[in-house]
């Protein structure tokens, strides 16, 4: 087995036993293998042993690496998990199946224009900036219900879900479980949270997508 595929291994294993000691069904929770800075043949060791779901937090790097992995492999799904530039919209609609990084109005409205006119609708989540951090994206939490219910409205986005990434420096669990509950009083059912740290905390804490980069990949070089 390639080195990819045992750690992808270990990760399910870990998944799958927090998941039950939550009282959670393991298949209810996607692991987003997040290949950032690693090339595309480290994608295909994984694609090798059936994994489908992969992140990229830039359009550009991802547009590199993806129409080739995706035309070898058409049930490949790919997130995108990094901020998003309104002049990037139209490439993101057509390469990411969901946009887990939504998280201002006028992103939002030119997400709905773009899907419109190509006619696909990538699933959307909202990502919340529950450590309320100045330079970090995502909506405030007090802002977040009428965000949510401008995206769906207003805009008719496809919105599934929320996404957070919490402060470094802060317990985690915390902010799960805060994005957790906003997700559930908002009647969104899919909640991504958990990261190589601390994603079997988030499993707990009731993630249903977790997305996972180093604990599969190794450590990253330095530009993310
Ligand atoms: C890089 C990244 C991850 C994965 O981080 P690891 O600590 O390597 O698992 C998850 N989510 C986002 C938004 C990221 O940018």
């Amino acid at each position: 087995m390639s080195e990819g595929a045992d750690h992808l291994a270990d990760v399910r294993g870990r998944i799958a036993a927090a998941a039950r000691a939550a009282g959670r069904n393991p298949a209810n929770v996607t692991l987003v293998a997040v290949s950032k800075t690693h090339g595309a043949d480290r994608v295909r060791e994984l694609l090798a042993v059936g994994h489908r779901v992969f992140g990229e937090n830039r359009v550009q790097e991802a547009e590199e690496k993806f129409p080739a992995l995706k035309a070898d492999y058409p049930d490949l799904k790919l997130h995108l998990i990094g901020p998003l530039q309104t002049n990037k919209v139209r490439e993101a609609v057509a390469l990411f199946d969901t946009i887990e990084s939504v998280d201002r109005e006028r992103l939002a409205a030119s997400l709905a224009k773009e899907m419109a006119r190509a006619g696909k609708w990538p699933d959307c989540f909202i990502q919340v900036n529950t450590g309320e951090e100045p330079q970090k994206a995502g909506v405030l939490p007090a802002d977040l219900d009428a965000f949510v219910a401008a995206c769906r409205d207003a805009h008719k986005l496809p919105v599934v879900g929320l996404m957070c990434i919490p402060p470094v420096d802060e317990e985690p669990a915390l902010h799960f479980a805060l994005l957790a509950k906003m997700a559930a009083r908002n009647g969104l059912l899919q909640v991504s949270m958990g990261m190589s740290a601390d994603y079997e905390i988030a499993v707990r804490l009731g993630a249903t997508y977790v997305r996972v980069g180093s604990a599969l990949f190794g450590a990253r070089q330095a530009h993310a």
